[in-house]
C-alpha cells in the first residue's frame, strides 16, 4: 500500500521548561523526544506506556492544542499549522478518558452532541436534532436520552455520548486518549467493540492511547510502545504480542496478566519507580529498570534497529553492539 499517510509525525519533540522548587531554577523536561509515526487510513495505532511517558502530550500536539518544539505533524500530507483550527477540528476529533469531566453537566445530551455542529455553523436546529438522533442510534443509545443530562447517565452511556459528539462532524481521525480506563471492566469491552464497529462503518483512523496493552490488543492494527518520551518499539499488533523485542514491552505484557488488568497503572514488576523525566538516566533511559542491561546500556543510547513490521531501540538487537556481560541491579 503506497497511499499517502493521513497522519504523520516527523521527529516530533516537545520540551517544557519546568520550575524546580523555590531555588532549583528552571530545567527542561522533554515530554516527547524525536517521535516519528505514520498512520494510513483505517489504521488503529495503539500508543502504550506508563503514566508520564508523554502519551497525553502527543495527543495534545495532534489536536493542535500544543505546538511541538521541533519536528513536524502532517495531516493528509500538509503541516498541521497550515490547516485552520476549525478545519482541523472537522478532521481530527478527541475522545477523552473521563466522559463526565469532558461533558458539560449543565447541557442536555442533545446540546452536548450537537455543539460541534453549532460551533461550525452546520444546519439549522431541526437538522441538528435529526443528526443527534442518528448519532445516538449509531452509538447504541435510545433517542429519549436527548433531554437527559450527563449526571443521569452511567459511565458507559456517557462515553457513548462522548463518542457521538466526536463523530457527528464525520472526522477522519479520532484521538482516543484512554477512552475506557475510567470505566468498569465489563463496560470497557462494550466501548471497545463499539469503537471497532464504528471504525469499520465510517473508515476511521484511530490513535488509541492507553497504559494497558490488553486494551490495545482488542483494537489496534499497530502498536507503539513509549518510554520517557521515546518510541522504544513499534510494529504490527501480531508481531508485538507474539514476539515482543524490547524488555520494556515484555514487562508491559507481563503486567497485563495481573488479576485486575483494567485498573490503574500497570504493575510492571520492574522494581524501580518510573524515572523523573527532568533527569532521564544516561545511556539507555530504561537501563535502571532493565533486567537484561549490559555495560553499553549505561552510557550509550540505543539506535533504531529494523525488525519485521517495524523497529526497536535496544542494544540487544543491534548487531554492532557487544552485550556479552549482563549487569544486574545492585
Ligand atoms: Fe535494556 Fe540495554 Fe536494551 Fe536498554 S538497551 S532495553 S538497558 S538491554
Amino acid at each position: 500500500m503506497t497511499d499517502k499517510p493521513v497522519l504523520e509525525l516527523e521527529g516530533v519533540t516537545k520540551t517544557y521548561r519546568v520550575k524546580q522548587g523555590l531555588f532549583g531554577g528552571v530545567k527542561p523536561l522533554t515530554a516527547v523526544n524525536n517521535v516519528s509515526l505514520s498512520l494510513q487510513k483505517g489504521d488503529v495505532l495503539g500508543l502504550v506506556g506508563e503514566s508520564g511517558c508523554g502519551k497525553s502530550t502527543m495527543a495534545k500536539i495532534l489536536l493542535g492544542l500544543e505546538q511541538p518544539t521541533a519536528g513536524r505533524v502532517l495531516v493528509d500530507g500538509e503541516e498541521i499549522g497550515a490547516h485552520d483550527r476549525l478545519a482541523l477540528a472537522r478532521r481530527i476529533q478527541p475522545i477523552f478518558q473521563d466522559p463526565y469531566s469532558s461533558l458539560n453537566p449543565r447541557k442536555s445530551i442533545a446540546d452536548v452532541i450537537s455543539l460541534p455542529l453549532v460551533v461550525h455553523k452546520i444546519g439549522d436546529h431541526a437538522s441538528r436534532m435529526k443528526q443527534v438522533r442518528e448519532m445516538l442510534d449509531v452509538v447504541g443509545l435510545p433517542s429519549r436520552v436527548m433531554n437527559s443530562y450527563p449526571s443521569q447517565m452511567s459511565g458507559g452511556q456517557r462515553q457513548r455520548v462522548a463518542i457521538a459528539r466526536a463523530l457527528i462532524m464525520k472526522p477522519e481521525i479520532v484521538i482516543c486518549d484512554e477512552p475506557t480506563s475510567a470505566l468498569d471492566v465489563s463496560v470497557q469491552s462494550q466501548i471497545l467493540n463499539l469503537l471497532g464497529d464504528l471504525r469499520r462503518e465510517f473508515g476511521l483512523t484511530y490513535l488509541f492511547i492507553s497504559h494497558n496493552l490488553a486494551v490495545v490488543e482488542h483494537l489496534a492494527t499497530r502498536v507503539a510502545v513509549m518510554y520517557l518520551g521515546q518510541i522504544v518499539e513499534e510494529t504490527d499488533v501480531a508481531s508485538l504480542f507474539d514476539n515482543p523485542r524490547h524488555p520494556y514491552t515484555k514487562a508491559l505484557l507481563k503486567s497485563v496478566l495481573t488479576p485486575e488488568p483494567g485498573l490503574g497503572v500497570p504493575d510492571t514488576q520492574l522494581g524501580m519507580a518510573y524515572p523523573n523525566p527532568i533527569a532521564p538516566p544516561p545511556g539507555c533511559h530504561f537501563h535502571p529498570r532493565c533486567p537484561l542491561r549490559g555495560e553499553p546500556c549505561f552510557t550509550k543510547a540505543p539506535r533504531q534497529i529494523p525488525i519485521p513490521g517495524g523497529h526497536v531501540e535496544c542494544h540487544l538487537h543491534d548487531p554492532d553492539i557487544e552485550m556479552s556481560d549482563q549487569v544486574h541491579a545492585a
